[in-house]
């Protein structure tokens, strides 16, 4: 008999098993025996292979490839990973926000751009979307936002009025719904839209010096869309889309890629700019702050387990390397410990010693034990000690001081500016930068979202916002709506 040169199916814990169709049983139609522990290991790993969704951004898809910086941006930060010449790996994950982990990829969404760059000095992580601005400006009131966007607590259903009643509820919402339903608000593909940092953050030089920067990573494919018609029709037969469109360009070797530039504004300009340069709802016209090229993101590797290297993937904004710190923006603040919160919570606490979140230089932490600990930890356990610990080097890692403030510690919007309003830059948008197919595309997905299931006061007040960023919209949409 020619010998099967396959390797034997073994139990997780390697021992060769006798059959992985037949259960232990007495005679052939017998009973199964209770010591088929065999059998009982594989249903019982089946009743516990999937792990808690993400909430939000559940649906996603990712893929690994290398970062390569090609301009010289030393004078504002001393980042390893951001010093000309450097390339470095990365992982990026693309998602919808709202949708489960198995809903179309092209419903109408916001997605997400998360990028973990493998670097020397720790991984450096880049939490964004791919619009610049968002939908809140106080964190405070990001759960209730989320929970608008998701599904009702009675029937379990998503309900287009529960959004347009807290939208229009929170005028600082207009920059981001009026992209999200624009032409870009249904990507063709994840290769063919734009990431932003849409946060600000700070950069530091070598001598100490500070700037506040904007992200901002421009397909090469180009920009392009689907039509609200196209993406009702594809949400029907292929609810992976995008996932497939990513998948299937990296496997055939067409490498999407992505231009990445930084808009740089310097410290103190931040204290006297016409409106608050850190609230997450505006972006830094161009014409006041220009992008400057930084480098070349290319994406060339499919993962080859989605569950441990997709599903397990934990982005997290609070992973910041020297020469790159966060803004006084609120949200980014508590986003710095939420993202880490959550993958606790979803992952288990020694969640950054999966291999793929786990970083490409030595860890010489003080963290011990936990549920799934991998590494193992030797003594000194504690610091200060005099036996040959680890030690904090402020010398060379300082914490650099990201703002100063003084006040009561109270609840309140920021301070207001001259140019704080929620409706110039959505109505600039619309006006300026919009041409008539994009202001007709606008116009007609925005009646068809209105018209599938909002209700009165909340459709009133939605014609009041679209008349507050454009009054020649606003009206085209009541036309729409109401046929008047
Ligand atoms: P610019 O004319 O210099 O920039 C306009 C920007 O709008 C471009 O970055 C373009 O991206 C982007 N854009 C084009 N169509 C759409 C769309 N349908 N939805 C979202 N973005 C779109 O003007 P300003 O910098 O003065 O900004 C004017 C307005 O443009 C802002 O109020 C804002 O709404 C929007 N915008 C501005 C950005 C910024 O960082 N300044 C970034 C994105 C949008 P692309 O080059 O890829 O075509």
């Amino acid at each position: 008999m020619k010998k099967d040169k396959r390797k034997p199916t073994t139990t997780d814990g390697g021992i060769p098993v006798a059959s992985e169709e037949f259960s232990l049983t007495v005679g052939p139609d017998g009973p199964i025996l209770l010591q088929d522990h065999y059998l009982m290991e594989q249903m019982a790993n089946f009743n516990r292979e999937m792990i808690p969704d993400r909430q939000p951004h559940a649906k996603g898809s990712g893929a690994f490839g290398y970062f390569e910086v090609t301009k010289d941006v030393s004078a504002y930060t001393k980042a390893a990973v951001f010093q000309p010449g450097t390339k470095t790996e990365v992982l990026a994950r693309f998602s919808t926000v709202a949708g489960e982990s198995g809903s179309p990829d092209t419903w109408r969404d916001v997605r997400g751009f998360a990028l973990k760059f493998y670097t020397t000095e720790g991984n450096y992580d880049m939490v964004g979307n791919n619009t610049p601005v968002f939908f809140v400006r106080d964190p405070m009131k990001f759960q209730h936002f989320i929970h608008s966007q998701k599904r009702r607590a009675d029937n379990g259903l998503r309900d287009n009025d529960m959004q347009w009643d807290f939208w229009t509820l929170s005028p600082e919402s207009a920059h981001q719904v009026t992209i999200l339903m624009s032409d870009r608000g249904v990507p063709r593909s994840y290769r063919h839209m734009n990431g932003y940092s849409s946060h600000t953050y700070m950069w530091v030089n070598a001598k100490g010096e500070r700037y506040w920067v904007k992200y901002h990573f421009k397909t090469n494919q180009g920009i392009d869309i689907l039509t609200q018609e196209e993406a009702d029709r594809i949400a029907g037969f292929d609810a992976d889309y995008h996932r497939r469109d990513l998948s299937e360009a990296i496997k055939r070797g067409d490498y999407p890629s992505w231009t990445m530039q930084a808009q740089i504004m310097p410290f103190n300009e931040a204290k006297t700019y016409r409106f608050n340069p850190f609230d997450l709802t505006k972006v830094w016209p161009h014409g006041d702050y220009p992008v400057h090229e930084v480098g070349q993101l290319t994406l060339n590797r499919n993962p080859s387990d989605f569950q441990a290297e997709i599903e397990q993937a934990a982005f997290e904004p609070n992973n910041l390397v020297p020469g790159i710190g966060p803004s006084p923006d609120k949200m980014l603040l508590a986003r710095l410990v939420s993202y880490a919160d959550a993958h606790r919570a979803r992952l288990g606490v020694n969640y950054k010693q999966i291999p793929v979140n786990r970083p490409k230089v030595p860890v010489h932490s003080y963290s011990k034990g936990g549920a799934m600990r991998m590494d193992k930890v030797s003594d000194p356990v504690y610091a200060p000690n005099s036996k040959g610990g680890y030690k904090a080097d402020s010398g060379r890692y300082p914490e650099v001081a990201i703002w100063s403030a003084s006040g009561e510690f109270i609840r309140a919007a920021y301070t207001k500016r001259k140019d704080d309003d929620d409706f110039g830059q959505p109505g600039t948008l619309v006006r300026k930068v919009m041409n008539d197919a994009q202001r007709d595309l606008l116009v007609s997905n925005v009646v068809v979202h209105l018209k599938n299931g909002v209700s009165e006061p909340v459709l009133q007040r939605a014609i009041e916002y679209w008349c507050n960023i454009d009054k020649e919209v606003g009206d085209r949409i009541a036309k729409g709506v109401k046929g008047t």
